[in-house]
């Protein structure tokens, strides 16, 4: 894969004493040399981007996420509800999640996060229907092909239907897969 120098940047942080206000090279989605102020690399480099115009971050990181909701945000009868009243209005939609919506949900959340800088995400899913088992190794599949690093989890969600139980149990997902 080709090397690049992205070359100094108007703002860099590098969460260390590290001096990379020269830039950096990258081969592939590897760091592999920082630059100092007003220095070039020591290393073979095939490109160079000029980021002059550009502040340089770490990426974001988002800790909760539930990637299939990403299709039903406009969903006009759940809009501007209590979390309750959301849920009683979105929970028969969801019920006919399968595998297309899956696969384009988990796109659809990665493309967003990565657009906004985010480049970790945690993916909290608690819907396995019968068909869907394979739900998680769908977003691992979509996930990777973007590029998106994941902490992909399996919640569980209580059966009861009273207010309380239901409301209260929403957040109780409980990581049982990481990677
Ligand atoms: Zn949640």
């Amino acid at each position: 894969m080709a090397t690049l120098w992205i070359k100094s940047p108007l703002a860099i942080w590098t969460g260390n004493n590290d001096d990379a206000s020269g830039g950096f090279v990258v081969d592939g989605d590897k760091i592999v040399e920082l630059v100092a102020s007003g220095g070039a690399p020591s290393c073979h480099f095939d490109d160079v981007f000029d980021a002059s115009q550009h502040v340089i971050l770490p990426g974001l990181i988002n800790a909760h996420h539930h990637f299939y909701q990403t299709l039903t945000r406009a969903y006009p009868d759940a809009l501007d509800k209590e979390l309750f009243h959301w849920l009683k209005a979105l929970y028969p939609v969801w019920a006919g999640l399968d595998e297309e919506m899956m696969r384009l949900s988990t796109q659809l959340a990665s493309v967003e996060l990565l657009l906004s800088g985010c480049t970790t995400a945690s993916d909290h899913h608690y819907l396995i229907p019968h068909g869907l088992e394979h739900a998680i190794d769908i977003q691992v599949q979509e996930t990777e092909k973007l590029g998106l690093r994941t902490v992909l989890t399996r919640g569980s969600m209580s059966l009861v239907k009273t207010k309380e139980a239901s409301a209260s149990s929403y957040h109780s997902n409980r990581a049982t897969n990481t990677g």
